[in-house]
């Protein structure tokens, strides 16, 4: 077989964590100790030689670097100090952007020097909104607590359609279809590469209710229950952030949808819909427990970051620092927002309400390229998975 490594991905591995690459030799410790390796798929080792190739393509559709979990184990047992787990990371990384679409942005997302280019879209798209709409006034406490942000965009006469939640529409609208649009792209190249990667003949191609019965609901069911990550055994602090995380997700989830279709659909007919909810209601309360969860989440996810790489001597990424600073961001300035209303401090609720719609939009049109995009491509990696080992691709075999 005739190798062509390409430099600028090995260059790429060893600025995103994977700079230990070259200590590898092969001894397979890692792939014993992987937790998810089995004995007729082992991982990490082919990996690492792979990487250290620079084989590239086959990477990015190895359904493998996106399974792994990035527990450590490997990374605990390695007697070379090679870091599998992190060059496995490193590679995700890569994927994301090597998968992105539109590449101008996908690549923009993966560079931490970007960082002030990517906050500024978000911080000046909202500032003109708000300038637009005419709503740059402070309101007094009392008006603040009796209609909370509502006003924030400013206010016009007609009841049926509030002007916030007609400015909050037209531009967080957008920006979520926009990023899952872009992970669709992405996760479609992504299952195209590894149906060629593994030789699966696609003869006898399953219908979308099969695969997503047979599938897909089974990949998801598995992840709710953190059943992998529950075989961690080095880092298992992991799935006590990871999990809330989920839960937080799953709760904001279901508000947000819930204020859709309540206050901009069916607020339409019932303008009484409008306005704050109030703090027993039922969704508001969801509400508050999903960002507390969410805060607590990610705050032990940060802790946890922060001892393993102090213990393994990691290097920092922006790739994963983006992702762990980003929610933070949406969790924390969520809360004071919120806190600042309830004591009645204008400015302050205001200015974090703005950086709580800042982050919040950064989250939607970033996610397919950063550690948050592992929702979808993990996902369907173990959709893929299930489907290599399934009938419709033995049937094909026998
Ligand atoms: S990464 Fe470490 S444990 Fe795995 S094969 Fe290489 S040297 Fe061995
Ligand atoms: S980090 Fe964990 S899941 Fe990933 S390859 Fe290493 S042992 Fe396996």
């Amino acid at each position: 077989m005739r190798v062509e490594p390409d430099l600028q991905f090995i260059k790429f591995l060893k600025g995103a964590g994977g700079d230990t690459l070259k200590n590898c030799y092969q001894c397979a410790t890692c792939s014993v100790k992987c937790p998810l390796s089995t004995d007729t798929k082992p991982f990490p080792r082919k990996e690492m030689i792979w990487a250290q190739w620079g084989m590239k393509d086959r990477l990015v559709a190895d359904a493998d670097v996106m399974l792994c979990h990035q527990c450590g184990d490997c990374t605990a047992y390695c007697p070379r100090g090679a870091k599998p787990g992190d060059v496995l990371g490193a590679i995700r990384a890569y994927a994301y952007t090597h998968y992105g679409f539109p590449q101008g942005l996908a690549k923009l997302a993966s560079n931490g020097n970007n960082l002030p280019i990517l906050i500024a879209i978000p911080a000046l798209l909202i500032l003109v909104m708000w300038f637009i709409s005419g709503g740059m006034h402070l309101p007094d406490a009392e008006t603040l607590h009796e209609v909370g942000f509502g006003h924030f965009f400013g206010h016009w006469d007609f009841k049926y359609l509030t002007k916030n939640v007609f400015f909050i529409d037209i531009m967080m609208l957008p920006a979520f279809a926009f990023g899952a649009f872009a992970a669709f792209r992405g996760v479609s190249a992504m299952w195209k590469g590894m149906v060629a990667n593994a030789n699966v003949n696609t003869q006898f191609k399953p219908s979308l209710k099969q695969f997503v019965e047979q599938f897909l609901v089974p990949s998801v069911k598995e992840i709710l229950e953190h059943r992998r990550f529950n075989e961690c055994g080095t880092n298992a602090d992991r799935v006590s952030g990871h999990r809330p995380l989920v839960f937080a997700f799953i709760g904001l989830f279901i508000v947000t949808n819930y204020a859709l279709i309540s206050k901009d659909i069916v607020g339409i007919f019932m303008p009484e819909l409008h306005g704050p909810i109030g703090q027993l209601n039922p969704i508001k309360i969801l509400a508050n427990v999903s960002a507390i969860a969410l805060i607590f989440g990610i705050g032990t996810l940060w802790a946890n970051r922060a001892r393993t790489e102090e213990e393994n001597n990691t290097t920092a990424t922006f790739y994963d620092w983006f992702l762990i600073g980003e929610i933070m961001a949406v969790g924390v300035t969520g809360l004071v927002a919120e806190l600042s209303r309830l004591i009645g401090v204008p400015v302050l609720a205001y200015l974090f309400y703005y950086m709580h719609l800042v982050s919040v939009f950064m989250l939607f049109i970033y996610m397919p390229y950063t550690k948050l995009a592992h929702m979808a491509y993990r996902t369907f990696a173990m959709a893929f998975e299930k489907y290599r080992e399934s009938n419709f691709v033995k049937k094909e075999e026998a």
